[in-house]
């Protein structure tokens, strides 16, 4: 049987590192199939949100959070616009985390984070996340290690506590090659349209590479749970890291199978009044 999304790309014991960027290990094999299969996707993922609304409006406290992770240019903000595009924007959460505010870094760095999650009924993006602050943060050295080596174990915790309360959390970290990343970032170099994007802060990030890599991996490895799992998604194509992102999602939202409450009202009774009601 050909395998889930969730278990094609579920995070091994190998790490994000034995994932190959151009890997498509199941799904459609080009840029045309991907399109018509993720327009069923949508319309699929459009109807369980949908449910998954009602059931919110109906006293339902659950609802889904995807964290994308990825170094720049990974198209954090690409999934957010055609993965997040496909349900009805009215019941969609999306937030980013840049560097933090002074107001922020007051507070654990949790704060921030909590603040911003999808309510019942909702779907929300993190484009970065919480994640920041055992990736950048620990390349970066902006806390020392005894501050943000404990962050794992409150990660997951905090992960856990969303869990019981509803959130069904999937992290994504959308997993590109120095050259797919060498290509984008001279493209917005190339491209009006692009440029405005362009960060020379990215370079620098670029520059320190394989600590990223190390930090991801262990990041990843120790927060991966089943109640908060990670995916890592080859991403060096756009369309197959779209379509993989919308399968996870569509196979979770099948998973939860939201339930459209009963009717508030006497629906035999309404309709009578519907029919004698005459407007003067
Ligand atoms: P992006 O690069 O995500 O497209 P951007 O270039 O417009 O976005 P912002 O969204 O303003 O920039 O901020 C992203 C930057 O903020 C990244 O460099 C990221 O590493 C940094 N950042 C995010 N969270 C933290 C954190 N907790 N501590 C320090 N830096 C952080």
């Amino acid at each position: 049987m050909k395998p889930s999304a969730r278990e094609a790309f579920r995070l091994t014991p190998d790490g994000p590192a034995a994932v190959d960027p151009r890997d498509r290990p199941i799904g459609p094999r080009d840029k045309a199939s991907a399109a018509g299969e993720l327009a069923g996707l949508g319309e699929r993922i459009d109807a369980l949100q949908d449910a998954l609304h009602a059931e919110a409006a109906g006293g339902g406290t659950r609802a889904v959070l995807v964290v994308l992770q990825g170094m720049d240019t990974s198209g954090k903000g690409g999934v957010v616009e055609h993965v997040g595009g496909l349900v009805n924007p009215a019941w969609l959460r999306v937030a980013s985390f840049g560097r933090p505010t002074e107001e922020e870094l007051s507070h654990d760095f949790l704060w921030r984070v909590r603040r911003q999650l999808p309510p019942p009924g909702r779907l929300g993006f993190f484009d970065r996340s919480h994640y920041e602050d055992v990736l950048v943060v620990r390349v970066d050295s902006l806390v020392p290690e005894d501050v943000w080596r404990p962050r794992y174990e409150q990660i997951t915790a905090f992960e856990a506590e969303l869990g019981r309360n509803g959130v069904t959390v999937l992290k994504c970290m959308l997993h590109i090659s120095p050259d797919e990343q060498r290509e984008r970032l001279l493209a917005r170099l190339d491209d009006p349209q692009k440029v405005w994007k362009y960060n020379p802060g990215d370079v620098d990030a670029r520059a320190k590479w394989p600590a990223y890599q190390e930090a991801y991996a262990e990041a990843l490895q120790r927060t991966d749970s089943d109640a908060a799992p990670w995916y890592v998604i080859p991403a060096d194509r756009k369309w197959y890291r779209n379509w993989a992102v919308a399968s996870l999602l569509a196979e979770t939202l099948t998973e939860l199978d939201p339930k459209f409450p009963p009717a508030k009202v006497d629906v035999e009774a309404e309709r009578a009044r519907i029919e004698t009601t005459r407007p003067v």
